[in-house]
């Protein structure tokens, strides 16, 4: 497929970074094809992009021969889209719009692998709307997403550091989370003050009889307070210091020693809200 360059794309379209919009743009295009096979083979598969902006990764992910539906909310990079569309017939539907306001199992209508590069803001709430929610497993089949790369940290790491809070048991009690790439600051135009890392999720087993909602309550009254003990930042929730007794949990311990296995069975003890 012979495409011109994405800076030509770019300086053609007039589209200069939008700060606001927080635009960071990857433009090396073996590097995207790099991101695009995280997530393993794409052949026929239904992919949402949210943020395609002038579509680097949207081209590597048509080019590996992804069905992408992609949701940008600035207009400018549209006609850069809609050529990109006319280069891959039937592969690309651009959708114009807030991807935090789009129902996307509506939206594609059959399970579906996500990709973005996204703001930093944007991204986390995303992260927690997917991860969320009771109905598991979930409609996405998995999780290819870029972050910075201390947020990408607090996803995967492990109980007893500093990083380890409600990010990482969202992101493994129920799902298995790996770090996939790290990203230079470099690749990005303009470059962004911190270096970002691309996080891969792929849905698990759900331990049964655990509410999501309920998780989310103890480890927000938990991690809300890391510094004191259980007993402490636990008090506010009827039955969770009890709880602890009974399941032999030391509640003089922190939040950020207890494994994501004892959080799950802090909340199944607790039963649903
Ligand atoms: N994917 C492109 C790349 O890797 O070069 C662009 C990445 S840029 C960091 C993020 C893109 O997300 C921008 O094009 C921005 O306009 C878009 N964006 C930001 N917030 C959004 C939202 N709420 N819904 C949809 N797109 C959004």
């Amino acid at each position: 497929m012979n495409l011109p360059p994405l800076r030509e794309v770019i300086a053609a379209h007039g589209l200069s970074a939008s700060k606001k919009l927080g635009q960071n743009f990857l433009f090396d295009e073996q590097l995207l094809d790099r991101i695009a096979a995280i997530p393993g083979d794409l052949q026929d598969r239904a992919v949402l992009e949210i943020g395609p902006g002038p579509g680097g990764l949207t081209r590597a992910l048509l080019r590996a021969g992804a069905r992408v539906t992609a949701i940008e909310m600035d207009q400018r990079c549209l006609p850069a889209l809609e050529e990109l569309a006319q280069a891959f017939p039937g592969q690309l539907t651009v959708i114009e719009g807030d991807a935090l306001k789009i129902d996307h199992a509506q939206l594609m209508g059959e399970p579906f692998a996500v990709v973005a590069n996204l703001p930093y803001n944007v991204g986390t709430a995303l992260f927690v709307r997917w991860l969320g929610g009771e109905q598991w497993p979930p409609v996405w089949t998995s999780l290819t997403l870029m972050f910075q790369q201390e947020v990408a940290q607090r996803i995967v790491s492990q109980p007893g550091g500093s990083a380890y809070g409600r990010l990482a048991v969202l992101a493994q009690w129920r799902s298995k989370a790996k770090l996939a790439m790290k990203v230079h600051r470099s690749a990005f135009t303009p470059p962004p003050k911190v270096m970002s890392a691309i996080v891969h999720i792929e849905p698990a087993q759900a331990p049964a009889g655990v509410s999501s909602r309920r998780l989310e309550q103890v480890t927000e009254a938990a991690f809300g307070q890391r510094r004191k003990m259980l007993r402490q930042s636990l008090k506010g929730l009827p039955g969770a210091v009890d709880v602890l007794d009974e399941l032999g949990i030391d509640s003089t311990r922190r939040a950020e020693t207890l494994a994501v296995e004892e959080f799950i069975a802090i909340a199944r003890a607790l039963g649903p809200l």
